[in-house]
């Protein structure tokens, strides 16, 4: 077998996939010839596998896996455990005695993919260093980088790999793209002549949507529709602050959803426990600060809420690239406002790098202004050049209607300009048009101007959408310098003297069930009913079953993408099961049987397979390395059926390798008897073995024989 026919057959067996995706082989194979290597993949991109492909592939050794994050190490070992891949970590989360026998493990070469932090190797290294290992790989290689969004220390210290173990390859892998951190990685890992995968960031299964200032009851409502359209996942509601997530928390666990917090402020053990909650399917929303998400594997978030607008597209990106990692279609909404702007402005102005970050700042408020499709903003954004709009974003799918907001903008400006000019800000505008009458509005007598409620015919939210365009568009601009309070520019003068006019896109409402126009209508018709999809949803409680009783988080059973799979292909037989996407042998095995059930009995089938399956099934089971007794034991038949099985495969040459069953002295006795004395071998050693035995040494001789 050459290399890659040997790289695809480690990745039917373990992973349950037929084909690398684009780039991802030539990684494998440079790093596995000794290379360095620098990966680039948008989250969800497939990073893991080209460092655990080259550690599987290795004919010895262990290969280190440096990762900041203990709940990415655990949820990694666990996903590669339950591939039949042997793993471990050993970080501070568990027990001195637990980690040191993973390490002897590690020494005796038991264990093919060993993750830790920086800190822990690095304390020691002089001592890691007599593992024999195959390779490094640096998870969230940006960490390493100042330029980087998430800069950490320790990850600078990481350079002494390369400088002390010069030939064994550094693979660094990050979902964060920017060049100059790019270039700063390898510099800083002395990396030497890496290969680099530089994939594309494209994650065309999430729809993109942003709206402005809805009001936090909207916002609320919202996300609740969202818990009701997928009922069965789960979804993550980014905030600001840890006091946002708090809110939202609250007002959500108000309307009866299944919702949790995630924060700094939080201790570990609360953070945990919601962690978990989110991991294994209980929380439906996880309420949260950038805090959460860091290398979270759990294929099945459908939706990212952004309630307020991050600091910088890498950051965004990042976030709403834990939704849709199994590749269906999936969900990021943007809400913004001023008031975001506002803060991250303030945050932007004390961080020290006030220039980048303003920068980043603004580069962001465009994306969620957007009125151009907002795929090709992102992708720009990391230089990938988009030829054609995305028809997956709000904007595509429903291009701004035009209004004339001549009549609008003369409005707000002149009641700006009755109010003094630069006295107020944008809330402070909305309620004097809607002639609303607060009792700060009464106190500074903007009750008495003469554009109060001159606007009352449009809603809250509309003048603030409208508002939030005339201050993009120029009309107004926002003085920082001055309590962020509003200013008229020369444009607005020009519009509030008629001397130009100003068209706006017509207000859309957020909803989360449909954008645009269609939200006019009342509900959504009922979906007919499709059996697909049907089947898909008693799939996922089969799953839901399986994890509350292994203990395991649903995804690590199967992603939604192979019960997708499932539901489509409706396997009926071991053999065919093993032909769904993301289904590796040892899986199959341990959960098969019981998806099979499920999908036999949606078609009315008795729930066990027919027997003439029943032989190609034990060799499949064989292969993937279960006893003979287990077999029976999962088949639900007896040991000598197996046995008997075992006898027919060897005689069609199926099995070769019977070393397990059957030990060279058994045979040879059994053997030496046939071939002496043929008329009564069988009596004779009737008592002796079992007959299962017999017929097998019998169907041995028989393939010898030819
Ligand atoms: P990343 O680390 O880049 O965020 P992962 O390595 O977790 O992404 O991969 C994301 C998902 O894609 C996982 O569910 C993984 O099993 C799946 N995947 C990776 N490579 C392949 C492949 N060649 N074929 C099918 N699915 C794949
Ligand atoms: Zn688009």
């Amino acid at each position: 077998m050459d290399f890659r026919e040997r790289a695809l057959s480690l990745l039917a067996k373990f992973y349950g996939y037929r084909s690398f995706r684009p780039g991802q082989y030539e990684v494998i194979e440079a790093v596995a010839s000794g290379r360095d290597a620098v990966v680039l993949l948008p989250t969800g991109g497939g990073k893991s596998l080209c460092f655990q492909m080259p550690a599987l592939l290795a004919p010895d050794g262990v290969a280190v896996v440096v990762s900041p994050l203990i709940a990415l190490m655990q949820d990694q070992t666990q996903a590669l455990v339950a591939n039949g891949i042997p793993a471990a970590a050993v970080h501070s989360n568990q027990d001195e005695t637990y980690n040191r026998s993973v390490m002897e493990a590690a020494f005796a070469g038991k264990i093919k993919l060993l993750y830790t932090s920086p800190e822990r190797l690095l304390q020691n290294f002089d001592w890691w260093k007599r593992l024999n290992i195959s390779l490094f790989a640096i998870d969230e290689a940006h960490c390493i980088s100042q330029w980087g969004h998430d800069f950490r220390p320790d990850y600078t210290a990481l350079a002494r790999i390369k400088e002390e173990l010069p030939s064994v390859p550094v693979i660094a892998l990050t979902a964060t793209a920017d060049r100059l951190t790019r270039d700063d990685i390898i510099s800083q890992l002395k990396l030497r002549d890496p290969y680099c995968l530089l994939g594309s960031f494209d994650r065309p299964n999430i729809s993109l949507r942003a709206y402005s200032n809805p009001g936090m009851k909207a916002r609320t409502k919202f996300i609740s529709e969202l818990v009701h359209k997928y009922p069965q996942d789960s979804g993550i509601a980014y905030c600001l602050s840890r006091d946002g997530a708090e809110k939202m928390h609250i007002a959500l666990s108000n309307l009866g959803i299944r919702s949790v917090c995630y924060h700094a402020g939080m201790s570990a053990t609360d953070r945990d426990r919601s962690m978990r909650a989110f991991l294994n399917g209980h929380a439906q929303v996880v309420c949260a600060t950038v805090a959460f998400g860091m290398g979270i594997d759990k294929s099945n978030i459908r939706w990212v809420v952004h309630n307020n607008m991050p600091g910088n597209i890498e950051s965004y990106y990042q976030e709403i690239g834990r939704a849709g990692r199994d590749g269906l279609p999936a969900e990021a909404i943007l809400f913004y406002s001023y008031a975001d702007v506002i803060t991250l402005r303030k945050f932007a102005a004390e961080s020290g790098r006030t220039g980048v970050n303003m920068e980043k700042l603004d580069r962001m408020q465009a994306y969620a202004e957007a009125r151009v499709c907002r795929r090709r903003i992102l992708l720009s954004y990391f230089s990938e050049e988009r030829e054609c709009d995305c028809g997956n974003c709000d904007i595509c799918r429903n291009p701004p209607s035009r209004i004339d907001g001549t009549i609008l903008a003369q409005k707000a400006l002149s009641a700006v300009m009755r109010t003094g000019g630069t006295n107020i800000g944008v809330f402070t505008l909305v309620n004097i048009l809607r002639g609303i009458r607060r009792s700060d509005i009464v106190r500074a007598g903007y009750h008495e101007i003469r554009t109060f409620g001159v606007g009352a015919d449009l809603r809250q939210e509309e003048w603030a959408d409208y508002i939030s365009q005339m201050i993009q568009l120029g009309v107004f601009e926002i003085a920082y310098d001055d309590s962020n309070h509003l200013r008229v520019t020369p444009f607005g003068m020009r519009i509030l003297r008629g001397e130009t006019t100003l068209t706006l896109s017509t207000y859309v409402p957020p909803q989360a069930a449909e954008s645009g126009r269609s939200a006019h209508r009342k509900a959504a018709p009922v979906a007919p009913v499709d059996p697909v999809q049907q089947l898909f949803a008693q799939l996922k409680s089969v799953r839901t079953e399986i994890a509350r009783k292994e203990g395991l988080p649903p995804h690590l059973i199967f992603s939604d993408a192979s019960l997708l799979d499932m539901a489509r292909q409706k396997p009926s037989t071991l053999e065919e099961f093993l032909q769904i996407n993301g289904v590796g042998e040892k899986k199959a095995v341990r959960f098969g049987r019981r998806f099979i059930t499920a999908v036999r009995k949606f078609d009315g089938l008795p729930g066990a397979t027919p027997s003439g399956t029943s032989l190609r099934e034990t060799l499949v089971l064989f292969n993937a390395g279960v006893s003979l007794a287990e077999i029976a034991q999962l088949k639900g038949v007896k040991l000598g059926t197996i046995h008997s099985h075992m006898a027919q495969l060897i005689e069609q040459g199926m099995v070769t390798d019977f070393g397990t069953f059957i030990s060279r002295k058994e045979y040879e006795t059994i053997a030496t008897e046939f071939t002496a004395r043929p008329d009564t071998a069988y009596d004779t050693l009737n008592g002796m073995f079992e007959p299962g035995i017999i017929a097998i040494a019998r169907a041995i001789m028989r393939t010898k024989a030819q």
